[in-house]
């Protein structure tokens, strides 16, 4: 199979570290607020990835996050007048809902960043002692030069100079923070505080995975400055490449604009009182899943189309085959291991089913892969 790589901007062979296991981590939400769309699109396509590598024949372990400490959490505790943590639980049952109800497996684990806590105050004194990390007022910051600067992922950091000097009190503008002291923060050996958002990743893929893992998985906006700076902390602590292929999904887009710096927000049960779940997929599946998509009901009321459409074939067909099932099986997997090009694939679905064709093994693997039942 073929992947994209963001770190090299190519397809490249997909070859996991063991021979038929698969370890991949996914960013997860920060948990303040239902899921939108843009979750749905992300974790549909990457439900899709880990369907197809199952299909192939490899075990896939599978980690991801639950972001439970953020400003956002805590202003939302504050407004309601309750605890983060009851905030965090609530979004988290809630993301599970929609998650179940969109037809995405479940991960092998998800983690919860105050369950790391000890462990990322480890990874922070270790890069202070180390001479990665130093202390600059109430922050302990992550030196990015004396790590060898970035480049993992973006080839020209100009580009965001403008985001990174908004913060100041830092040596140097693309440092950023590993531990910020608080007095209202978590109790640890270095004293009452938050943690930075990066390094969480890096603990909790490290801790589970091991040194190397196989994908990263996240959305686009995620590549700088998250999964950049991840990278470096990585390399600071186990001088080498901690992620084999980075692989990012395009945004969803609101009348052009990004959902999150639009005024609102699409939630996934909203549509979903709207539109059933398999024409959710099917409409979000209907895209490459690196492209950006725009939310449409135009778009979405023709994948119900298609969906029906499918449906009504696969009722009608039977078991027996011939060679034009085989060769349509054949494009179909060719789509997928050409980087999951879902597009394509449902294209070679809807044409078999167009046509008429017999041959329930086809369908059966649609719903397998692409997770949309039929
Ligand atoms: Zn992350």
């Amino acid at each position: 199979m073929l992947i994209f790589n963001t770190r090299t901007q190519n397809k490249e062979e997909f070859i996991p570290s063991e021979p038929s296991k698969v370890k991949i981590y996914v960013c997860g939400p920060t948990v303040y607020d239902l899921c939108h769309i843009g979750h749905a699109r992300s974790y549909v396509c990457f439900d899709v990835l880990k369907r197809y590598l199952i299909e192939l024949g490899y075990r896939v372990v599978h980690i991801q996050n639950f972001t439970d400490i953020d400003d956002k959490i805590f202003e939302r505790a504050r407004r309601e007048g309750v605890s983060s943590s009851e905030i965090s639980e609530r979004y988290i049952n809630e993301y599970f809902k929609d998650m179940d109800a969109l037809n995405i497996m479940r991960a092998s684990k998800y983690t919860r960043v105050t369950e790391y806590l000890q462990k990322i105050v480890e990874i922070v004194e270790k890069l202070l002692n180390s001479g990665y990390a130093y202390r600059y007022g109430n922050e302990i910051y992550f030196d990015v030069e004396a790590s060898g600067g970035f480049g993992e992922l973006i080839k020209n950091v100009e580009e965001f100079i403008v985001d990174s000097i908004k913060v100041e009190g830092k040596r140097k503008p693309f440092d950023f923070v590993l531990w910020k002291f608080d007095e209202n923060g978590f109790n640890s050996k270095i004293g009452r505080g938050f943690p930075g958002w990066h390094a969480e990743c890096v603990v909790m893929s490290m801790e589970n995975l091991g040194n190397e893992i196989d994908i990263h998985w996240g959305g686009k906006d995620l590549i700088y400055p998250h999964h950049e700076c991840e990278s470096l902390i990585a390399k600071a602590l186990v001088g080498k490449r901690f992620v084999k292929y980075w692989m990012h999904n395009g945004l969803v887009l609101l009348e052009g604009r990004k959902m999150s710096k639009s005024s609102s927000k699409i939630y996934i049960r909203e549509i979903l009182k709207y539109y059933p779940a398999p024409v959710l997929r099917m409409w979000i599946l209907s895209k490459h899943y690196r492209r950006d998509l725009s939310f449409s009901e135009e778009d979405l009321n023709t994948a119900w189309k298609k969906y029906e459409k499918i449906k009504r074939a696969a009722k009608k067909a039977g078991d027996e085959e011939n060679s034009k099932t085989k060769e349509y099986i054949q494009e179909f997997l060719s789509a997928m291991n050409d980087d999951m090009n879902t597009e394509k694939a449902i294209e070679v679905v809807e044409e078999f089913s167009e046509k008429n064709l017999h041959g329930l093994r086809l369908y059966k693997i649609f719903e397998r892969v692409l997770g949309i039942e039929l």
